[in-house]
């Protein structure tokens, strides 16, 4: 090819790359807000699109039939795994993560042996953070995915010693990471601070309990975005510095954001071994009365209330209740009823759980107020409607030190004039723990699936009303 061509196909990868980085901010940008987060999937989808098509024009390129293998064999694989149920989304996730980490360690492994011992010591330095993240990520991930998918037991496994040895194998990798940056030459080095990095992402989840997956899945994603750039700087490629540090970066924010929703630190979501079974309420323990009511009575308090705040949780996903919400909504507004939904950063099991559900059944969005926002308003409240949500309704948060989630901030539905609870059992939420919530005098407990529940709400609603 003559080096004008040359020049110019050079030209339009960086105008291109260029135009995918911009896509990519605004995605992000646009994703913060319910009514722009369609855009902003759109601009990541074709900002990826893009940087796919710039690669495949780099000169570099000299047979594309293993490219175009990858591509097949890649679409094979990913089609089926966009198709999972919302409630499955963290462990795909993680998933994508491991396949991502797996592909900058390798990429990572392929550069070092190509280059050293002629490589500047900055470059060993990035390459080696660029594989201990990406190695730690890949099996972290993994691991991640598999307590979520309940392959791997969810029960934190701890034993005397545990961080010490996290801490060994840690700072041995960055030996061999500095010895490597020292003397290049020392390739035979290399395959052990993978195997390290490796071996450190197993180690590192095993203590952690399956609720605090999502938190640690989002500070993987936090890893595999800074290796991610780390390898930006391996391959002298600007899209990839940008692409990563996005990633990087949103992924630590949006951890310490749930960690913070969790009133948890960072060391404890690490280290705490969270999720362990508790001993506070011992099988066998006496049960404690709890008052009930059916879909009728329900329907009757409900149509006779002038405040309703709608309170949704993991269990209104796990029974995809969200249309019935909405037909309740609807009826209730026919009514002259104010009917709000009170969002819980951390109610489901990822990020924006509740929003997406409810922005599918097209309840409007400015019904959905955030906890800060709202929970100032439930002691004027008539009726505070639990549906499927139950750790983060849990007042022992505010008043118990000694439960696991004391300091949690909740949703105060406890202060409204009266809560109903819909849920099929008196069975804990993912926290494990018992909700006293339920056993307040103006608490009634509406037992049953909550579709179901919600359902023959709606149709003695619409009956009385007819
Ligand atoms: P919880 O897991 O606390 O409770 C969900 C409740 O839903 C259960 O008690 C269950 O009771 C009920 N339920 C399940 N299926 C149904 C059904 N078909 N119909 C009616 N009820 C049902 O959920 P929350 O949303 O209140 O809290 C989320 C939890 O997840 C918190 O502990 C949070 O810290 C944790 N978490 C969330 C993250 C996020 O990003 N959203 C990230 C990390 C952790 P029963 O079995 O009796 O029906």
């Amino acid at each position: 090819m003559m080096t004008a061509e040359l020049a110019g196909s050079q030209v339009i990868i960086e105008l291109v790359y260029l135009i995918a980085s911009v896509l990519f901010i605004l995605s992000l940008k646009w994703m913060s807000s319910p009514t722009t987060a369609r855009h902003g999937i759109w601009a990541g989808e074709v900002g990826m699109l893009l940087a796919i098509c710039g690669t495949l024009l780099h000169h570099g390129i000299v047979d594309y039939r293993l490219i175009a293998i990858g591509l097949v064999l890649g679409t094979i694989i990913g089609v089926p795994l966009g198709r999972v149920a919302m409630t499955a989304v963290p462990q795909r996730t993680a998933l994508s993560h491991a396949f991502g980490a797996l592909c900058v360690t390798l990429v990572g492994s392929a550069e070092f042996y190509l280059r050293a011992p002629n490589i500047s010591r900055f470059m060993m330095s990035v390459l080696s953070l660029e594989v201990i993240l990406g190695g730690l990520t890949v099996t972290g991930s993994l691991m991640a995915a598999g307590k979520l998918q309940e392959i791997l037991p969810q029960r934190p496994l701890t034993y005397k010693g545990q961080n010490l040895v996290n801490l060994v194998l840690l700072v041995g990798a960055l030996v061999i990471a500095v010895s490597l940056v020292l003397h290049p030459e020392a390739r035979s080095l290399f395959p052990f601070m993978i195997l390290i990095a490796l071996a450190f992402g197993v180690l590192l989840i095993i203590p952690i309990g399956g609720a605090d997956m999502p938190t640690v899945i989002s500070l993987l994603n936090g890893y595999a975005g800074l290796s991610a750039a780390a390898m930006g700087f391996v391959l002298d490629s600007k899209l990839l510095i940008i692409a990563g540090a996005l990633d990087g970066s949103s992924g630590l924010i949006l951890s310490i954001i749930m960690s913070k929703a969790m009133n948890r630190s960072f060391t404890n979501v690490l280290f705490g071994a969270f999720g362990q079974v508790q001993t506070s309420h011992a099988a066998g323990e006496e049960a404690r009365p709890v008052r009930s009511a059916t879909p009728e009575e329900a329907a009757a308090i409900l149509s006779a209330a002038n405040r309703v705040i709608v309170v949704p949780g993991y269990g209104m996903a796990v029974a995809q209740a969200q249309h019935k919400v909405r037909e309740l909504y609807d009826s209730l507004s026919k009514r002259g009823v104010d009917v709000r939904f009170a969002i819980h950063p951390v109610a489901g099991r990822m990020p924006g759980h509740m929003n997406v559900l409810l922005a599918e059944a097209d309840i409007p969005y400015d019904r959905l107020i955030e906890m800060e926002e709202i929970n100032g308003d439930f002691p004027q409240t008539d009726v505070a409607l639990v549906i499927g949500a139950n750790d983060v309704t849990n007042p022992a948060a505010r008043s118990d030190a000694s439960s696991p989630i004391y300091g949690m901030p909740i949703l105060d539905v406890d202060k409204a004039h009266t809560a109903m609870v819909i849920k099929r059992s008196m069975n804990p939420g993912f926290a494990g723990i018992d909700n006293p919530l339920y056993y307040l005098d103006n608490t009634l407990m509406l037992f049953g699936d909550a579709k179901a529940f919600v359902g023959s709400i709606v149709r003695e609603l619409s009956g009385g009303h007819g």
